[in-house]
């Protein structure tokens, strides 16, 4: 008997869950939750190549990576797996508050595709990242749950699971990744091909436990934002004059703004929880360390502003004065 291998690096937790299933108990309808860059969507990939691999085996998780079915998953041409990559919006075109245009896929497709017999004889599998849907394709889906066809296997995966209407939510079963291990992470990393220790160390260290955020360090210009961001953060808490926020305009706004928001946050738990909850900021935890003692509620004042800047920021309000508002509430803290 071939080998089998199931290869997802963390999720000791839906791994675990799986693998106590049986195919039979298999339900008909999933949802992932968790932080972008934790393996959410890797993990639903594995699982259906697990299930559409056509080497017999004993558990549910695992494949042979050589069958025909594990060939087809691999080249992405497996008839019996739909899987979309990024947000995908399904809409209905024939509704007046349809999608329309931006549509990826209307509910009348989503019913028909639901109602395909396997090619292969085997599973259908849908898997379909940070869904959008229209009413009409919300009540298309509730119809797939009243009366759910045999072997069909639908996985939702996203960050914010609060957004999904209650009615689809309540018919799936949650299954949530935790953020990743720092090693997990540097593992990851090397596995997609970075070679420079030094540069792994360093993502890993301020990835908050996400691939994305890891890949994000390890992007140039992204590292810059974060840099001046840091920069101008420790100058706001110094009283320093010189007003450097180069990183507060349109594109990097978001970015800088969560940098800062990170620090701050670290800066308050160290005032309060000491050792007992870790940094977030992990490279920066020794400098944040030697902050002055601001009052706790201050920080958590500024933390607030903070979250309502971000919200601030989606508006057309000038990233300057986003900035500027993130400015005073950092220098009451210290005063
Ligand atoms: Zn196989």
């Amino acid at each position: 008997m071939s080998e089998l291998s199931f290869d997802v690096v963390g999720a000791e937790g839906p791994t675990r869950f799986f693998s106590s299933l049986a195919q039979g108990r298999l339900a008909h309808a999933y949802l992932f939750t968790g932080h972008d860059g934790v393996g959410k969507r890797t993990f639903a990939d594995r699982l259906a190549q697990s299930l559409l691999c056509v080497t017999p085996k004993e558990t549910l998780l695992g494949y042979c990576g050589t069958c025909s079915g594990c060939k087809m998953v691999a080249s992405g041409t497996h008839p019996d797996l739909f899987a979309s990559r990024g947000q995908l919006k399904i809409g209905d075109r024939d509704a007046p508050a349809g999608f329309h245009e931006t549509d990826d896929m209307t509910a009348r497709d989503l019913v028909r595709q639901f109602s395909l017999h396997a090619y292969e004889g085997g599973w259908r599998i849908f898997i379909f990242e940070d869904v959008e849907f229209t009413r009409e394709a919300a009540n298309a889906l509730l119809a797939f749950f009243e009366d759910p066809p045999s072997n069909v296997l639908l996985v939702l995966t996203t960050d914010a699971p609060g957004k999904l209407l209650d009615t689809i939510r309540s018919r799936l079963v949650e299954v949530h990744f935790p953020l990743l291990s720092r090693t997990n992470v540097e593992t990851i990393l090397r596995r997609k091909g970075y070679t420079d220790e030094k540069e792994i160390a360093r993502a890993a260290l301020i990835a908050q436990g996400s691939v994305d955020r890891a890949l994000a360090a390890l992007d140039g210009a992204t590292a810059e934002v974060r840099d001046a961001a840091i920069a101008w953060f420790y100058n706001v808490v110094e009283g320093g004059g010189v007003d450097d926020s180069g990183w507060a305009v349109r594109e990097s706004l978001e970015e800088g703004l969560e940098t800062v928001k990170t620090l701050v946050r670290d800066w308050l738990v160290m005032r309060v929880a000491r050792k007992e909850i870790a940094p977030l900021a992990a490279d920066e935890a020794r400098t944040v360390a030697k902050l002055p003692k601001a009052e706790p509620a201050r920080l958590a004042a500024a933390l607030e502003a903070i979250v309502e800047a971000e919200a601030i920021a989606r508006t057309n309000v000038t990233p300057h004065l986003v900035a500027e508002y993130v400015r005073m509430a950092v220098a009451t803290c210290v005063r």
